[in-house]
């Protein structure tokens, strides 16, 4: 084993997990054993919850300028530690050393952006009748949780951990039982950086876990991003017990590609989109629908895709289940009567025997209800559609019931507008295949990509880690009694 045994993180300092039950943590890009992750029981997450709610008294009392040092401090620790993050990341998620680093660089973003936030979350005060004023103020909510998915091991958790944390929290975090390491390691950066012990916690495990979370009277919000079925499970269950929650969902981008769009930044676009991640990202573009004639850029879709190679610029997928299931989809829609123009099934690296890769997949002729043209494949694979008119286009893109990205390439402004008036999805590009908003800007999907009010990240995250107090004052004798009093 590569790394010691997972630990859990509770009250500032690493525990023994106490579990017969354990998960191997294996790295997709070789097969090697990194290290195995015991599955924690609900009594540690009552020990976590413990010792937030001690944290949380002391935490949520300290000024947020003062709070958000700690960030200023953590940020420049993920700027200095940016190299052997990126491995950690690269070598549980099986994600390549760019991808890896341009992920740590997100997370240095993310935490610039919770910096910002006594710059952010002002309040506001207004003399409502003579002596009496009205004011409000955004006070944290207390102990939070929030589980999160394998795709994005750093990135994801640091959507929610500066943010909340700034913000007065003190947060348990759930991470993917498929690649626990990360999180502990952002853990020691934050107390390193001076975070108080109890403010974070992290407790690994997998179902019982977040059931757990959803259930425990301790914990009052929960963000989730995952599949769109747990996301549902999380919601229900959440809300249920009377919790704040978000939960994120999965995904099925479609992008609409017009004849006039710019055919080598189109190709470029569309294989980065489909192909960055080896496919794992909710912001991925899954279905492409082709407007008209566009063979010419297909082809170069083609050429584009050829260069990308498994093992060089290519990561590898989650595990063999997940390469199983992508080469699933592939043949189905080949049988369906599908044209399979780039295949990546059966890829193999050479000293790699244990990795779990699949190459980049371009598939032609793809008709709407196929199974490849609605569900959610999270491999490096695009289906391509066909339709005369861009209102047909929209149809396939809204019919789909996820709602996370829809993106549009042509030169015409026009054309573009409709499509962002008309897409049902959260985030929209023009001629980008992957519209991530960024900082400030806040992330978030429609439909059954998000469940819940507000978005994760940026400014609306303020909303949902807060909430608002509203006080009046009269300090004025003169100020008598009038019809409001
Ligand atoms: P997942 O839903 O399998 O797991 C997410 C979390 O839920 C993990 O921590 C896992 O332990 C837990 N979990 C899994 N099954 C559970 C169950 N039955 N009951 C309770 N908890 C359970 O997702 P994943 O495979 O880790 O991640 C990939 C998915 O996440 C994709 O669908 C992707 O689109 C989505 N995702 C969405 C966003 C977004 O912003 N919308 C971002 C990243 C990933």
């Amino acid at each position: 084993m590569k790394y010691e045994r997972v630990r859990n993180f509770i009250g500032g300092r690493f525990v023994d997990i106490k579990s017969n039950r354990t998960i191997p943590v294996i790295s997709p890009l070789d097969g090697v054993l990194l290290s195995e992750m015991p599955c924690s029981s609900a009594s540690a997450l009552d020990e976590a919850v413990n010792a937030a709610t001690k944290a949380f008294h002391s935490w949520s009392r300290t000024p947020i300028k003062e709070r958000v040092q700690v960030f200023y401090r953590y940020k420049y620790l993920l700027e200095k530690n940016i190299q052997e993050l990126a491995v950690l990341v690269s070598e549980e998620n099986g994600k390549t050393m760019g991808e890896a680093i341009a992920e740590i660089e997100k997370c240095i973003e993310l935490t610039e952006f919770a910096t910002s936030l006594p710059q952010l979350i002002t309040g506001e005060v207004l003399e409502v009748s003579k002596g009496v004023e009205c004011r409000t103020e955004h006070v944290p909510l207390g102990v939070v949780a929030s589980i999160v998915p394998f795709n994005f091991p750093s990135m994801v958790p640091n959507w929610t951990i500066p943010n909340a944390l700034a913000l007065g929290n003190c947060m348990i975090i759930k991470p993917s039982e498929k690649v626990p390491l990360s999180c502990g390691r952002l853990a020691e950066l934050l107390k390193e950086a001076g975070l108080p012990d109890g403010v974070f916690s992290i407790v690994q495990g997998d179902r019982e876990i977040v059931e757990a979370i959803c259930d425990h009277p301790g914990i009052v919000a929960v963000s989730f991003v995952g599949s769109t079925k747990v996301a549902k499970l999380v919601y229900q269950r959440a809300t249920h017990n009377l919790k704040r929650c978000l939960a994120l969902g999965g995904a099925k981008n479609h992008l609409l590609v017009l004849p006039d769009a710019k055919a080598d930044m189109t190709a470029q676009n569309v294989v980065a989109s489909m192909s960055g991640c080896a496919g794992q990202r909710c912001m991925a573009a899954s279905a492409m629908v082709g407007v008209g004639d566009i063979d010419h850029i297909i082809k170069k879709i083609c050429d584009e895709a050829r260069k990308v190679v498994p093992g060089e610029n290519l990561g590898a997928v989650i595990n063999k289940e997940s390469k199983e299931r992508i080469e699933r989809y592939i043949t189905e829609a080949e049988k369906d009567g599908a044209k399979v123009l780039v295949d990546g099934r059966g890829a193999t690296v050479i000293g790699k025997d244990g990795g779990t890769y699949v190459g980049p997949t371009i598939i032609d002729y793809v008709k709407p209800g196929m199974s490849v043209a609605t569900e959610e494949i999270f491999g490096p694979v695009i289906s391509i559609m066909r339709t005369d008119t861009l209102d047909e286009a929209l149809a396939i893109e809204n019919a789909n019931p996820y709602g996370n990205a829809a993106s549009v390439f042509t030169q015409n402004g026009g054309a573009a507008r409709y499509v962002i008036d008309r897409a049902s999805a959260g985030m929209i590009g023009v001629n980008i295949g992957v519209p991530v908003p960024r900082e400030p800007f806040s992330f978030g999907g429609w439909n059954e990509s998000k469940f819940g009010v507000g978005d994760i990240t940026g400014k609306s995250s303020i909303e949902f880690w807060t909430k608002l107090k509203k006080s009046t004052t009269k300090w004025n004798p003169e100020a008598g009694i009038n019809w409001m009093s």
